[in-house]
């Protein structure tokens, strides 16, 4: 299945790459002379010279460039686009099940278990600190931006501690009003530790407790959904305290994060609460395992949405 896809994809960009030909015969040119260049390289030709090869390979490929450009063909229009570039669409890595496999896998399991298209591009060096004030001043007595970096620096040193030893790294309660950007960092995490071909299982509470929910009032019940949240090389919870809370939604959580801290097992938890109101809202049990597996960050300033919308870019 995944072999048909890929063989569909590179028949696709070899079609793609005969019609641009057809329509360019200048490009087909050059083409041709690099083949022809390439080909004295490797025949060893007799009056073969290495430094005026280069010259005339540098001198085809600047003249390709720059037709590409002009008639505004991508350069890398004859490559198959594949949807994973890690892998190539084959499903392995490095001898090992690549980051995209794993998260079909998960995927088929969660229907919530994904990062919405919107959060594709939310990666670390897209963070803006401009989002955050210089001079207002947080509780802490830091600026809110001062704040800001601290924080993203504690999501950074999270990944670099998960690439380094899953089990001796501490999590983190990521809190802040919403629209402060925790969606954001959670999403970059992944991004992250996906370069590194470490799978999260990113979900939204509300989702997951509505999955595991669905599956519990079915025979199958939710084992499986539950064995898979809690054991997750790492585990991103978003959006804590957005759900309505039920016993059965307390239990799991529990549940989860309990396993979770004594398996030494890697979480990031983002919520508009508090650690007081997790403790008034949840359990106080709840609380403290959080307390002892993640280190609390917050974070402070205007609702990012809400100021793009002034801007005009919302
Ligand atoms: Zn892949």
């Amino acid at each position: 299945m995944l072999e048909a896809k890929r063989q569909a994809k590179l028949v696709a960009a070899r079609r793609r790459y005969e019609q641009v030909m057809e329509q360019h015969p200048k490009l087909w040119e050059i083409e041709q002379q690099l083949v022809a260049l390439y080909r004295q390289k490797v025949m060893r030709e007799p009056g073969f010279v290495s430094q005026r090869w280069e010259q005339q390979v540098r001198k085809l490929e600047a003249q390709r460039q720059a037709y590409l450009r002009q008639v505004g063909i991508p350069e890398d229009f004859a490559e198959p686009q594949w949807d994973c570039d890690l892998c190539q669409d084959t499903g392995l890595y490095e001898g090992k099940m690549c980051t995209c496999e794993q998260q079909r896998i998960l995927e088929s399991r969660f229907r919530g278990a994904h990062l919405p298209s919107r959060l594709q591009e939310q990666t670390f060096s897209r963070f803006s600190l401009d989002w955050y004030s210089p001079v207002k001043k947080t509780p802490l007595g830091n600026t809110e931006r001062e704040q800001a970096v601290a924080v993203l620096h504690a999501c950074q040193a999270f990944v670099a501690a998960v690439m380094e030893d899953p089990r001796s790294a501490t999590g983190l309660f990521l809190t802040g009003q919403s629209g402060l950007g925790k969606t954001f960092l959670c999403s970059a995490i992944c991004h992250s530790l996906a370069e590194s071909n470490i799978v999260p299982l990113y979900i939204v509470f509300s989702d997951l407790i509505s999955d595991m929910r669905a599956s519990f009032q079915q025979d199958s019940g939710d084992a499986d959904l539950l064995a898979i949240a809690r054991q997750a090389p790492v585990l991103i919870l978003d959006d804590l305290g957005a759900e309505h809370v039920t016993e059965y939604a307390v239990s799991r959580l529990f549940d989860i994060i309990n396993y979770r801290r004594n398996e030494r097992l890697p979480m990031v938890i983002s919520s508009n609460l508090s650690l007081a109101d997790v403790e008034r809202i949840y359990d106080t049990r709840i609380a403290s395992r959080i307390l002892e597996a993640c280190q609390p960050v917050t974070l402070y300033g205007t609702d990012i949405r809400a100021q793009q919308r002034k801007l005009g870019l919302g």
